[in-house]
């Protein structure tokens, strides 16, 4: 009998633990901003080595990668607003489609596509088969980007005329102001055209940085830190500092493509390492 009870009691512990994991790992995440619905979109979810990593010291991976990996993910993020639906970044374009559906979205609602950067995990869901994924939408790239990306022009063929090229502003102006509240952030170094979009609405920001972080278990306490996927590493890290320093100094909640679940947040200086940053996910 008592054995009974206790293997049922351990039957019950790992079910109660099964599902608290499940719940830190959710596909979707909604947060409100004034009057905008802002979903992080997660499309794909997976551990990354160390092979990645640019700068990053052997006592520093000890401290924050003690296991050797840190979760990574690829997400988009679907803006809801009284002006219609934009999305941001495509993903690669497997479960996108899927998870705006269960938002009570289609394809064919969604009117703007914003386009961080031209990498295959944020615009290979522009289009299948040469053909237009969002029928009805604009896409809205950094003039930058599309002349760096033969992909990007090659993505943007299947939208027909259907797409207008801008020139992001920089982070101590507020950046361009491309719809009502919307406004495209220069912050080049991940890619030559790597563009942040900073949503306000009532007075409430978000900034969605795109891929100024991929790794944050070290690129939070360690900004220094790059990857071998940034075109420019050195660039790379000083924007992600300067980004940081903004985002800690001004409260403004950020949100991240490889940022993982929540994928929004919140960023502090860490006083008790100095230059280091710590990001805390939004819980509601
Ligand atoms: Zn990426």
């Amino acid at each position: 009998m008592r054995i009974t009870a206790i293997a049922l009691l351990a039957v019950l512990f790992v079910f109660v633990c099964k599902g608290a994991a499940r719940a830190e790992s959710g596909e979707i995440f909604s947060v409100a901003v004034g009057d905008l619905k802002i979903s992080m979109i997660l499309e794909a979810q997976r551990d990354s080595g160390l092979d990645f990593l640019i700068g990053a010291s052997p006592e520093d991976i000890a401290k924050f990668i003690p296991s050797g990996s840190y979760p990574s993910v690829v997400a988009a993020y679907l803006v809801q607003s009284p002006d219609g639906a934009m999305l941001v970044d495509t993903g690669f374009g497997r479960e996108i489609g899927r998870h705006l559906k269960s938002l009570g979205v289609s394809d064919g609602d969604i009117k703007t596509v914003l386009v961080t950067h031209a990498h295959g995990d944020h615009i290979s869901g522009l289009a299948k088969d040469g053909k237009a994924v969002y029928k009805n939408a604009k896409v809205i790239a950094a003039k930058g980007e599309y002349a760096w990306s033969a992909d990007l022009r090659k993505h943007l063929r299947a939208y027909d005329g259907r797409h207008e090229l801008i020139t992001p502003g920089g982070l101590e102006t507020g950046g361009t102001e491309i719809r009502r509240g919307v406004y495209a952030i220069e912050a080049y170094g991940h890619t030559p055209g790597h563009t942040m979009f900073l949503f306000e609405s009532k007075g409430e920001k978000l900034l969605i940085w795109g891929d100024l972080t991929h790794a944050m278990a070290i690129q939070m306490p360690r900004p220094g830190v790059s990857v071998t996927y940034d075109s420019d590493p050195a660039a790379a890290a000083e924007v992600r500092a300067s980004v940081l320093k903004y985002a800690a100094e001004n409260k403004i909640p950020i949100a991240g493509m490889h940022v993982a679940y929540p994928g929004i947040g919140d960023i502090s200086a860490d006083p008790e390492n100095p230059g280091g940053y710590i990001f805390t996910g939004k819980t509601e």
